[in-house]
């Protein structure tokens, strides 16, 4: 591997290992940060905003996300998709969750060999601990998890721009992260 470049196909295997349904490339000039994606997390309809420190405000401004992100020109888009029952299928959309955020740690600990730089961008707010320590300091801070969204990304946006599906009907539901690696 030569700086600038991924190994798609290597990628893609070790995403699969861990357990992710889709891996694509993602070209980070895609990830546009956007003040619009920050406002609906204010609107606090997730119950996080302000109670941990993987959502804003604590996760860092969006000048310092923009900062880190533009250090970065490609990487991968991984998502998990889950059947549901229907649309309402609250209990099938948690353990497609959970699922996504087990495969998301571990691609995480993968990657980190190979790219000890990278930056992990995840699905909705961080879970490592039962409950977050915020306001006292983070208990994990080499393992806390930020959103894309935390970051101020469209997901739908980035995903359309990178050839990746996001809407998979009413019986699937998908969830997608992102690896920033070189
Ligand atoms: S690692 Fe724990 S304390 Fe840190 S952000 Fe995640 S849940 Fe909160």
């Amino acid at each position: 591997m030569t700086e600038k470049t991924i190994d798609l196909p290597a990628l893609g295997s070790m995403a699969a290992d861990c357990g992710f349904t889709v891996t694509a490339a993602l070209d980070v000039a895609t990830l546009r940060v956007m003040p619009e994606v920050r406002d609906m997390c204010a609107s606090d309809r997730c119950g996080h905003y302000g109670r941990s420190w993987s959502c804003p405000p604590a996760c860092g401004s969006l000048e310092e996300m923009e900062r880190r992100i533009r250090r970065y020109s490609r990487g991968i888009l991984v998502q998990t998709v889950g059947e549901l029952e229907d649309s309402f299928d609250w209990e099938g959309m948690q353990e497609t969750k959970t699922r996504h955020d087990t495969a998301f740690r571990r691609l995480w600990q993968v990657l980190l060999e190979p790219y000890p730089g990278l930056t992990a961008l995840g699905a909705g707010c961080c879970e490592l601990c039962s409950a977050c320590a915020w306001p006292e300091p983070c208990r994990f801070p080499d393992r806390r998890m930020v959103s894309m969204e935390a970051c101020g990304l469209f997901v739908s946006q980035v995903c359309r721009e990178n050839g990746v599906k996001y809407n998979y009907g009413p019986d699937r539901i998908a969830y997608t992260s992102c690896f920033l690696l070189v």
